[in-house]
């Protein structure tokens, strides 16, 4: 589910959290960091004759670098960047590569990169570094949703000072840039600091397309539950069939444009599970509980849920923005339809499966999105949600779908 804000990301012990990789990741990381330690005689030991070169020459490659003699820097991160190496001094020179094609605006080059250092880095602040200059690149690229999407990342993972308050002040100064209200911890982060390097990213941007620019009041694009109920094979069971508490208004954001969807499991408790299978309303109030009293969402996160037995359920309102994807920007016109069960473990039912297809249907032509906009959440972030054999679904629906919009634009 991993349905987070950054912003507000509680304690990962409670039942929704379904990630027990990353302190796999985190372990495995910090023993490559051990053994480059190790390798390099920063321990305290006898300094040893080959791999002692290899910080060294790091660090003089990063210094060639801050002084602009960016061939040289490249040509000592390039050197350091061989399959014989440790994966993290790899990581750690794919990020030099990528900071010195930023340097001469090879974005391509730049993103390609750091793209690897962060699989390089699967975790801790060397993750959060390649994340930041990867959403830098994406920013001075153009793609601001995945530039903001990186630097919320590497703001999460990033402990120290300068670089995470790099992260704070870039997303700080792209949300105003598109008008877009900014989380006030990152605006605290940045502080009154200044990175006039940086400049130039919003004096290139294009003008911002209004997907992203959030309304506070949608003049249009949000569509009562009445008018998707009403389309051919589509009941929606409103919120008050499950007797939702009203959301509270002080602690959810208006939605924008709704522009994609994000399919989930709830992937639950087995306990919590059944319990959905059996009896989906107390299910979701207690859904609703933990959300808005554990967690300070003010409503449920997803705006439809799915039970096994097919029936959908009308979750947070949609003229409110979902929690539901990781973070504030991927929650940014996203549409957050869940199917209650795990599907690591099991299949989704059929007719949750003709739900699904026939929600999707309604939705993307309800609000006009294309079903190359409709992801499984694993397309967004790093996340095993929404389980293997539900993604194989999805991705079956959306090419269905795909042919059926293409037969009735042709027709
Ligand atoms: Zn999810």
């Amino acid at each position: 589910m991993d349905l987070m804000p950054s912003s507000a990301r509680p304690s990962r012990s409670g039942w929704f959290i379904n990630d027990i990789s990353r302190p796999i990741l985190a372990v495995s990381w910090l023993l490559s960091v051990f053994c480059l330690v190790l390798v390099s005689g920063c321990g305290g030991g006898p300094p040893r004759r080959t791999p002692v070169a290899q910080p060294a020459a790091l660090l003089d490659a990063r210094a060639a670098l801050e002084q602009g003699q960016i061939a040289h820097a490249r040509h000592v991160f390039s050197s350091l960047e061989s399959p014989e190496r440790p994966l993290s001094l790899r990581g750690m020179a794919r990020i030099g590569l990528g900071r010195c094609a930023i340097a001469e605006n090879d974005l391509d080059g730049a993103i390609r990169h750091l793209d690897v250092a962060r699989k390089l880095l699967p975790g801790g602040s060397q993750n959060g570094r390649a994340r930041l200059y990867l959403g830098e690149a994406q920013l001075r690229s153009g793609a601001i949703n995945t530039g903001l999407n990186h630097l919320e990342n590497a703001f999460e993972s990033l402990r120290e000072t300068d670089d995470r308050r790099r992260a704070a002040f870039l997303i700080t100064r792209t949300l105003d840039h598109i008008g877009d209200t900014v989380p006030a911890l990152y605006r605290t982060a940045a502080g009154t600091y200044s990175y006039p390097e940086y400049s130039s990213i919003w004096i290139r941007q294009q003008p911002v397309p209004p997907a992203i620019v959030a309304v506070p009041h949608p003049p249009k694009g949000v569509v009562p539950v009445e008018k998707l109920s009403a389309l051919p094979r589509l009941m929606i069971h409103k919120r008050s069939s499950w007797k939702a508490r009203p959301v509270i208004t002080r602690w959810v954001a208006p939605m924008s444009r709704p522009t994609r969807i994000t399919v989930h499991h709830t992937a639950d408790q087995p306990t919590i599970a059944t319990l959905g299978i059996r009896e989906p309303e107390v299910y979701l109030r207690r859904i609703q509980k933990y959300c808005t009293s554990s967690l300070e969402w003010g409503d449920i996160g997803y705006h439809y849920l799915i039970s096994s037995d097919g029936r959908i359920w009308e979750g947070r309102p949609l003229k409110y923005q979902g929690a539901h994807a990781g973070n504030h920007s991927l929650n940014r016109g996203n549409i957050g339809v869940a199917l209650i069960g795990n599907f690591d473990q099991d299949r989704p039912s059929s007719s949750q499966v003709r739900s699904l297809g026939s929600l999707l249907n309604a939705l993307s032509s309800v609000h006009d999105i294309r079903s190359d906009r409709i992801y499984g959440h694993q397309d967004l972030r790093d996340t095993g949600c929404p389980g293997v054999h539900l993604q194989a679904v999805l991705s079956r629906l959306v090419s269905q779908l795909n042919r059926t919009s293409t037969a009735r634009k042709s027709r």
